[in-house]
């Protein structure tokens, strides 16, 4: 089975902008692109799993998402670096039509990450869930991973309203780094 690193997308990959689509907006967060590398070449199974309740609320569309997903992808690659899968959820609530039903794949739901791990023979829990909300954090302990809390994006303001099992760090490279230098990598785990 492989073990997993989950990225939020939004605060903690790149730069938080309200209902962030068109790919002028996208500006990574300074160290993100390294983050992602270090955690491939650790031999993590990076997936991102990103809330777009702005599809749900008509803001932009799926193809929107997509085409921002393979911008990113796109400038990662150009600098070494690789998202092994992209999940994220559409619906909301409050939204219009067939988004708006409820769904189990909404952080603080772990839908997202329960279903990458059958899609992709991961192990939970022996997985991070690295985002900036508490509903990250909850989605990753739900699915029964370690969760790291970033302060950027809005975790300088959830920081204070997780418990102490979550581990904080200031960024995602500060993150990376962590788990990579913390000995618990994939070649290792045996
Ligand atoms: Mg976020
Ligand atoms: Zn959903």
């Amino acid at each position: 089975m492989r073990r997993a690193v989950f990225l939020d997308r939004d605060g903690t990959i790149n730069v938080e902008k309200d209902y962030l689509h068109r790919i002028q907006d996208f500006e990574f967060i300074s160290g993100a692109v390294e983050a992602v590398r270090l955690l491939n070449e650790a031999g993590f199974f990076v997936t991102v799993v990103s809330n777009q309740s702005g599809v749900a609320r008509g803001y932009y569309t799926e193809e929107d998402v997509e085409m921002l997903h393979r911008h990113i992808a796109a400038e990662l690659e150009a600098s070494g670096a690789r998202i092994d899968a992209w999940m994220y959820c559409p619906h909301h609530p409050d939204g219009k039509g067939s988004y708006a039903l409820p769904c189990k794949c909404r952080k603080p739901l772990p839908g997202m990450l329960k279903e990458a791990a059958l899609l992709h023979d991961i192990d939970l829990a022996a997985s991070i869930m690295i985002g900036d909300k508490l509903a990250d954090i909850g989605a990753g302990i739900s699915a029964g991973c370690r969760t790291i809390l970033v302060r950027t994006g809005y975790g300088a303001d959830h920081e204070k309203l997780v418990s102490a099992s979550t581990q904080v760090c200031d960024d995602i490279l500060a993150a990376a780094k962590s788990l990579v230098q913390s000995g618990l990598t994939p070649g290792r785990l045996s």
